[in-house]
């Protein structure tokens, strides 16, 4: 069982329990969780906190947006699943709201993001064979280093993270890996002409919010557009107001050709994914090509619409902005030793840890626990600060308090 501080029998009974009868594919933050209200959640022991995580920016409308919870009762108390074996009366008018929202012609819907990403890639595929005229069995994707897409075996296939491959294959082909950030990399892939799709995260997550050099995105859409190859954006964890942009990619005014969503998407009541695309691409698919059981069920469905009008109605592409400039400068000004970097876009930041024990940046997660903000390390030296949209200029003073006072303790 990992090293723990502070833990109480009552912490310690949950923790027991996973640890006994759940696959440890997960090492968690010693913190059990109860109850979430805005960027607050609460543990076991009635201990406040501040969430930093916000669910991977699942949680981007703040915990139990009372709206969404609303919707999500109504729905649920009506109509929940009609599979696509028939039509229900939700899923027509959040396909229309969604399309009209971002400006395309279809969506597909799906669950989880992996689910959304493995159909992007069944979309380029089909539409590299049966658009672009590529030879059947030959099409290519290219995707970049250090990205994360999920954890399918396709999906992985062309992570380069070794953890998330060790022992999982054999892998599927027709994938190429590219410098992330890298235009000439990406002109020399591009060359090839069975490469049906470009697929890209507009800023690394995972990877620790890599934000790429300005222009990149629309350069690579650019290049993509005069290879005939489609670009993809997965912005499952950048879209949806987190960026302080309603979809990172409208950084650089750049339309994907694919758009995959997810995670925000319901607001963190449940998976809800989509793909949306303009008619060439989705008219591509009859049938029985594709699906899956719970995509487009009307209590997603509606609860998606709500979730994506709270965004828009309280203006939290508006407050990621402001309020994430505002954190970035705030950290800045900590000027501590401990950390290198800091960098991110809206509310979706990361700061470095500059200290040569690896557990260093673990040991600062447990501290800021301690003290009433949880945040997870990711690759061991970069921890990520993803709070919920709502979070005010008080909070984030607050919470700056809370990173110095713990960086200290260090
Ligand atoms: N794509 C990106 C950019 C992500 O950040 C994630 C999850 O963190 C996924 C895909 C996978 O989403 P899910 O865990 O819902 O399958």
């Amino acid at each position: 069982m990992q090293a723990t501080k502070n833990i109480t029998p009552q912490t310690q009974y949950f923790l027991e329990k996973e640890e006994r009868y759940g696959a440890h594919n997960y090492h968690p933050l010693p913190v059990v969780l109860k109850k979430g209200r805005g960027v607050f959640v609460w543990d076991v022991d009635d201990k406040r906190y501040f969430d930093f995580l916000a669910g991977y920016s699942a949680i981007n409308q703040g915990h139990c947006h009372p709206r969404i919870i609303e919707t999500f009762i109504e729905q649920a108390q009506k109509l929940t699943l009609t599979s696509r074996a028939f039509y229900n009366n939700v899923m027509g008018e959040y396909e229309e709201y969604i399309t009209r929202l971002f400006g395309y012609d279809k969506v597909l819907p799906m669950n989880t993001g992996v689910e959304a990403v493995e159909t992007a890639l069944k979309l380029a595929r089909r539409w590299g064979y049966d658009v672009k005229g590529i030879q059947d069995g030959k099409a290519k994707i290219i995707a970049c280093e250090n990205n994360f897409h999920g954890r399918t075996i396709s999906v992985i296939s062309f992570s380069s993270d070794e953890g998330s491959r060790r022992s999982f294959g054999p892998f599927t082909p027709g994938f190429e890996v590219i410098p992330y950030n890298d235009i000439t990399a990406l002109q020399i892939a591009l060359a090839d002409p069975d490469v049906a799709g470009f697929l890209v995260e507009p800023i690394q997550g995972e990877a620790g919010v890599i934000v790429p050099a300005e222009g990149y995105i629309a350069k690579a859409a650019q290049l993509c557009k005069e290879a005939g190859v489609l670009f993809i954006a997965d912005e499952i964890q950048t879209g949806l107001a987190r960026t302080g942009r309603m979809l990172a990619c409208d950084y650089e005014s750049v339309k994907p050709d694919i758009l995959i969503l997810g995670k925000a998407l319901s607001g963190g009541t449940m998976p809800v994914s989509a793909v949306l695309a303009d008619d060439e691409v989705m008219n591509t698919l009859r049938p029985g090509d594709h699906g899956s059981t719970y995509g487009g069920n009307p209590l997603a469905c509606k609860v998606a619409m709500t979730a994506l009008q709270v965004l828009t109605d309280e203006k939290m592409t508006e407050n990621a902005m402001l309020q994430g400039e505002y954190f970035r400068k705030q950290l800045i000004a900590l000027n501590h030793d401990l950390i290198s970097v800091v960098r991110g876009k809206g509310l979706f930041n990361a700061i470095v840890i500059d200290h040569p024990e690896k557990e260093t940046a673990w040991e600062i997660c447990l501290e800021m626990k301690e003290n009433g903000l949880i945040a997870k390390p990711t690759h061991n030296d970069r921890i990520r600060f993803a709070p919920p949209l709502v979070i005010t200029r008080e909070q984030v003073d607050e919470c700056i308090k809370i990173i110095s006072k713990s960086l200290e303790k260090i």
